[in-house]
């Protein structure tokens, strides 16, 4: 019996996921390592290959049954696998394919990047809640907002690297806070944790969505208002891409129905008429998604 297999990890700021599939897509085991950040990052392809030989040992597989690796980093990705700056990994500017090739000692040919909210998005569409679409926009809602769009089972990444960057859609007036950005008007600045905490001057979003729950007046307004700026960013990229669905998923997409049922009330009030029926659905693979779409990005390229 083959015992092919690919490996998905996404690399985060905390922790690399990982996870070993098979060629159809069946997850055969997933673990988590720390991501060590000393000296710009540059022991995380040395921890790649000695989590990647000690699951061969494990498996009993070879290098040869090794389809291929796929990468998720946090952070812009050009199509030659370049990244710029992974502030959050201490890396500069350097081209990821051709380091992994070199400290893993796999040909570059079998090796795909791509960013952690592209790889997010391409995870829900392979396995997750975009299951049975065509096209689907990804949302995270957590520190930041991101995004990703997938179009026929392929991750769209613009000309710059920015496709799907929904975060900093300039959407909202008469907010000076400056953005990560160094912009205001950012969607982020009100549609994520950190805004939705700020604008109810409470301490987390859960807090804020647990109060609104309870009744709290001022609570509920603030999540009346980030919902409607996040369906106004949603009703935006309907009218350019008209995804068949939109996958909300990150940290304050555990408020659940109670948030999406929200953000549809005001999707469907704000957005142009023929999209007004689009699906917005819960993300289904957590965190776990940026490891099954780094490794579904191996497949797609056909390696
Ligand atoms: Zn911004």
């Amino acid at each position: 019996m083959s015992k092919k297999a690919v490996f998905g990890i996404d690399i985060g700021g905390t922790s690399l996921k990982c996870g070993l599939f098979s060629a159809t897509g069946n997850l055969i085991r997933k673990d988590e390592i720390p991501t060590r950040k000393e000296e710009n990052g540059k022991y995380i392809f040395d921890d790649i290959r000695a989590y990647i030989e000690s699951v061969l040992i494990q498996e009993d597989m070879s290098k040869d049954d090794v389809i291929g690796v796929g990468l998720g980093v946090p952070g812009s990705v050009t199509e030659d696998g370049t990244v710029n700056k992974c502030v959050n990994l201490g890396w500069g500017v350097f081209n990821v394919i051709e380091a992994a090739a070199k400290n893993l000692g796999i040909d570059e040919s079998k090796i795909a990047v791509g960013n952690d909210a592209n790889m997010a998005a391409l995870g829900e569409y392979w396995q997750g809640s975009g299951v049975g679409y065509r096209s689907t926009l990804f949302v995270t809602v957590g520190t930041g907002v991101g995004g990703g769009l997938i179009i026929d089972g392929v991750p769209v990444n613009g000309a710059n690297g920015a496709a799907a960057e929904i975060g900093h859609l300039p959407i909202i007036d008469g907010l000076d806070w400056q953005c990560t950005c160094g912009k205001t008007g950012c969607l982020e600045q009100v549609a994520s944790a950190t805004g939705i905490a700020r604008l109810a001057g409470m301490n987390n979003a859960k807090e804020v969505f647990d109060a609104a729950k309870d009744g709290d007046a001022k609570a509920l307004e603030v999540v009346e208002k980030v919902s409607m700026y996040l369906a106004k960013g949603l009703a935006c990229v309907a009218g350019v891409t008209d995804p068949d669905v939109f996958i909300i998923g990150g940290g304050v997409s555990a408020a659940g129905e109670y948030f999406i049922e929200r953000i549809r009330k005001y999707y469907k009030m704000l957005v142009f008429h023929p999209s007004t029926d689009t699906d917005i659905v819960l993300a289904k693979l957590g965190n776990d998604a940026g490891m099954y779409g780094a490794a579904r990005l191996v497949l797609v390229k056909g390696i």
